[in-house]
């Protein structure tokens, strides 16, 4: 069923609408925050190559500033090797030490110890008598080990200056191997922590100098040296140390902070110490942030606004389908209407054309509704009635009227001449609310029509005769009465009377005196020839012609012309003499009428004149005023 799917599909058009908007907002959406994700990966990888170049450089500085300290160190251990610990020699080194003022600022002082901690010679300026540093960690690891490398110790506060120093230390030993004491270097962590004050690392940054046991040594921006010493051996980093490669990028939650830290750790190859350098990664990612917060508002804004356009548009759309849906409804139950019903319905135009035809068109005009769309409503309809058809839908379109009811007489396209009785109803514009047309609902009603003119003239005839009967009759003769009145002219009146009737009946029967009676009103109606007059049944077998507009000469002559015509009908009457045939009397009368007179006053004159020639011998006719001669002289 291709045409119920397409249905389907115009009914889910709408839905993809909506499916296709919110893909394409999720899309949008989605891309950016990629978008985003990917140039906050871009500022995490730049920060963690920074790091790692700073790392690296700053290994490289802890190196060199430990081999100098290391040098030094080698050097006094020769000394002391070679000269022993002999008041002179130590006095010799005093002096020696003493007199080399270098550079303090990265060697802070070197120091001599003897075996037993007490202190042989230093570079500061105190006086050795009673000092003793056979308590110091590094101390007692040298006496205890017969190592004879470098031992970088904690960081402990100088006994000569109070500040926090880091100590390199080497044992020395008598000429027998037996240890001798101890000779110490010490760095001021102040000389790292200036150093690393000059790298911008963010204010949540840090650089970490550490011994390889997760001692710090120095921490950037730990000016008051509260960071100094700390075991940050539980830490994550070192207790992890063991397995990891000596350099890496390392994310972790300082233990210090609780800070998100982004760092790079370097491992030294020379020395047991691990340098950190971190950036907190909230500072690294500020900036993206902000940018990112600015671009995802816009790009958020924009979606939100195609989705209400979208929105807008899928609530547009159904709308149009529910009432597209509705006004197809509403057609089909129109088209049912106008096509079931045995009714023709037209939609007719302010232009008077057809607009709609429905098809019973066909059936009751004769005409197929398709050929007469376009042409005009009024073409067929009778010339005599079509002014009063126009007028009513004129009245229609002017406002005059909202419905209107007429009959009329119009051309089908076979047969004769149809009466068509047609209901009118304005329609009105859905949007203006004007009047932009005519339905007209018709129906054949030539049928019914035929029924009323039947039953018309039945009302008007006479049974037996079929000429107009006494009612009739009556009516005319007022008309015509005060036609005369009005006009001035002269209204003759014949009453005729059958001459010894009942005799008739009593030889023929009845029924023969009915074929009498239907053969005189055929002669009577054949002489009623101007369109005025008529010939009526007056009552059992006496009858009238009323004669508009026809005076007293004009009345004998017609009277004479029945007589006449029935004398050539010669029906048989053998109880009629002297003839022997069918003969009648006749009254006449004519009159001007006056304005007083009454119609009745007429025929009073004619049955007087009838009555006349009755008495007067029969098969005559005698006018109102007429002098009869025969038998009794009698004046009508
Ligand atoms: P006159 O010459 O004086 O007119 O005599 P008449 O016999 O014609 O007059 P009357 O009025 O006495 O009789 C009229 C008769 O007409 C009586 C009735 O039987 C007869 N008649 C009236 N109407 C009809 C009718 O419709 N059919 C038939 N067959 N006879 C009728
Ligand atoms: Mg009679
Ligand atoms: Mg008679």
């Amino acid at each position: 069923m291709p045409h119920s799917r397409r249905e389907l599909g115009k009914a889910l058009v709408p839905l993809r609408v909506a499916g296709f908007v919110a893909l394409a907002c999720l899309a949008i959406l989605a891309l950016s925050g990629w978008r985003e994700w990917e140039s906050r990966e871009v500022d995490l990888r730049n920060a963690e190559v920074d790091m790692a170049n700073l790392a690296r450089s700053l290994t490289q500085h802890a190196e060199d500033t430990f081999d100098l300290a290391d040098t030094i160190l080698t050097g006094m251990v020769d000394r002391m090797e070679i000269g022993g610990t002999t008041p002179a020699a130590v006095a010799k080194i005093q002096t020696f030490l003493q007199a080399r003022k270098y550079n303090r600022q990265r060697i802070r002082g070197i120091f001599v110890y003897d075996e037993t901690g007490r202190w042989l010679a230093t570079t500061e300026e105190v006086d050795l008598a009673g000092l003793d540093n056979s308590d110091r960690d590094y101390f007692r690891r040298h006496r205890a080990s017969n190592d004879r490398g470098t031992l970088i110790g904690r960081p402990v506060k100088s006994r000569s200056g109070g500040q926090w120093i880091i100590t390199l230390s080497r044992r020395f030993n008598h000429p027998d191997g037996s240890f001798a004491g101890v000779v110490l270097t010490s760095i001021e962590v102040a000389y790292f922590t200036q150093f690393y004050r000059r790298f911008d690392i963010g204010p949540n940054g840090a650089i970490s100098l550490l011994n390889a046991d997760g001692i710090m040594l120095a921490r950037s921006g730990d000016e008051d040296g509260a960071y100094v010493g700390r075991d940050m051996s539980q830490s994550q980093l070192f207790r992890t140390l063991p397995g990891r490669p000596d350099a890496s990028v390392y994310y972790f939650k300082s233990p210090l902070d609780g800070r998100q830290r982004l760092s790079f750790y370097q491992l030294s190859s020379r020395y047991p110490i691990v340098i950190l350098a971190t950036k907190d990664q909230d500072d690294v990612l500020a900036p993206w942030r902000r940018q990112a917060v600015v671009r995802m508002a816009i790009v958020t804004s924009l979606t939100l606004s195609i989705g209400l356009i979208g929105l807008y548009l899928v609530r547009y759309l159904s709308q149009r389908q529910r009432m597209a849906a509705a006004l197809v409804a509403k057609e089909a139950d129109f088209r049912l209407l106008a096509e079931e019903c045995s009714d023709v319905v037209m939609r007719i135009g302010l232009d008077a054309r057809i607009l709609y035809a429905s098809p019973s068109c066909a059936r009751i005009f004769g005409w197929d509704p398709a050929k007469l769309l376009g042409t005009p409503a009024l073409a067929g309809i009778n010339s005599e009635d079509r002014p009063r058809v126009q007028h009513a839908i004129d009245a229609l379109k002017s406002g005059e009227a909202e419905e209107a009811r007429i009959v009329y007489r119009t051309r089908h396209r076979e047969k004769a001449e149809i009466w068509v009785e047609t209901a009118l109803r304005v329609t009105r514009s859905s949007i203006s609310n004007e009047i932009d047309g005519v339905v007209a609902i018709s129906r054949d009603m030539t049928e019914q029509k035929d029924l009323q003119d039947k039953l018309a003239s039945l009302a008007t005839l006479d049974g037996l005769t079929g000429i107009a009967n006494r009612r009739h009759f009556d009516e005319r003769l007022e008309e015509e009465w005060a036609r005369a009145k009005r006009d001035g002219t002269s209204l003759s009146l014949l009453l005729i009377d059958v001459d010894h009737f009942k005799k008739f009946n009593d030889q023929y029967g009845h029924p023969a005196g009915d074929a009498c009676l239907r053969a005189l009103a055929r002669i009577l109606a054949a002489q009623a020839r101007r369109p005025g007059d008529l010939a009526a049944r007056y009552g059992g077998e006496e009858f009238a012609l009323l004669l508009p507009n026809t005076g007293a000469e004009g009345c004998v002559e017609v009277g004479e012309r029945v007589r006449e015509a029935l004398r050539e009908l010669s029906m048989l009457h053998a109880l009629n003499p002297p003839s022997r045939l069918v003969t009648v009397s006749l009254g006449g009368a004519t009159n001007v009428p006056a304005q007083a007179m009454v119609s009745d006053s007429l025929v009073a004159a004619a049955d007087r004149a009838l009555y006349a020639a009755k008495e007067s011998g029969r098969d005559r006719l005698v006018m109102s005023g007429q002098v009869v001669a025969w038998p009794g002289a009698k004046t009508a």
